[in-house]
């Protein structure tokens, strides 16, 4: 997640909001949906692993994975051998920031519906200068890679496409999604139904956020973590500081969960996710010790869980 001083304003256009919010609704009361199997548990080991493996990746190549640096090419092509071994399309999009060559990496699902009516997962996967960015965001990038793997594992033919995205230079101003955005037509903005973002689902001290920006894909979000007796915020403090915004601006439903940044964790949250009053969510946030030890294992393990929910549920 980039610096507070860096956060675009996102507007809401919250009429839209409950219009499309009634409109589903109405449409679930009329005809039922049919039967559709559950998302599978998202494995956190295999989550772990892969924060792992980040990390290592980190270590061979200056101690960071940021944007214009080896370790974040490398990040990439960790990512892309595993989405191609699953039988992932995937694209490497190249784009110019600052003098370097960014990169994003886009992975399309061959199986279910058509490209009509796309739902887009996406994470950031550069880290900043300073450190691995386990938490931020090896996390969003692992949890998202796992649900796409699972995908493959159980050979989902949902009734819409699914397309998988990693940002490059997030943390220079949401550079490679802007580029991704700026990059489709008219009709294939139109096309994603909706955007879901995950920056930071690890952070140590655990804050269980919710984007607010569509009231139905909030839903998704919320009742899930209801079931698992976890009551969610919404977030002043992801606002307009990660990759959603870049699509947000371009009118498409946006969700997704996180965890918390630099903020500081009140009284009343601490109580009610067993957390440290007073303290920041992240303490390592954009620092050197954004390592494999700077992660909540318990929430990775659900926003992981969560992540592939919503995939199964809005894609169907
Ligand atoms: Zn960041």
């Amino acid at each position: 997640m980039i610096r507070k001083e860096k956060r675009r304003t996102l507007i809401i256009a919250s009429a839209s909001t409950a219009l499309a919010a009634s409109l589903l609704g109405a449409g679930a009361a009329q005809a039922a949906k049919p039967e559709q199997a559950a998302a599978p548990d998202i494995s956190v080991d295999a989550v772990q692993k892969d924060l792992k493996e980040l990390q290592s990746v980190a270590e061979a190549n200056g101690g960071n994975r940021a944007h214009g640096e080896p370790g974040f090419k490398a990040s990439i092509d960790f990512l892309k051998k595993k989405l191609d071994d699953a039988g992932f399309k995937t694209e490497v999009q190249e784009f110019d920031h600052g003098g370097a060559t960014g990169y994003n990496l886009v992975a399309d699902w061959p199986g279910g519906g058509s490209a009509d009516e796309t739902v887009m997962v996406g994470s950031h996967l550069d880290s900043v200068g300073s450190g691995a960015g386990i938490n931020d965001n090896g996390s969003g990038s692992a949890g998202v890679l796992e649900t796409a793997l699972a995908v493959s594992a159980e050979k989902l033919e949902p009734k819409k496409h699914l397309r998988f995205a990693w940002w490059g230079a997030e943390e220079q101003g949401l550079v490679g999604s802007q580029h991704y955005v700026d990059s489709l037509s008219q009709d294939e903005v139109k096309n994603i139904s909706a955007y879901l973002n995950f920056d930071m689902i690890g952070s140590p001290n655990a804050g269980y956020f919710v984007y607010d920006d569509d009231a139905a894909v909030q839903k998704v979000f919320t009742d899930w973590f209801k079931s698992k007796d976890i009551k969610t915020e919404t977030s002043a403090e992801v606002g307009g500081r990660s990759d959603h915004a870049s699509f947000a601006a371009a009118g498409v439903t946006v969700g997704g969960t996180f965890t918390g940044a630099g903020d500081t964790m009140t009284e009343e949250q601490a109580k009610q996710w067993d957390g440290q009053a007073g303290e920041p969510y992240d303490k390592c946030y954009h620092s050197e010790c954004d390592d494999v030890s700077n992660i909540n294992e318990k929430a990775l393990d659900l926003n992981s869980d969560a992540i592939a929910h919503a995939v199964w549920e809005l894609s169907s």
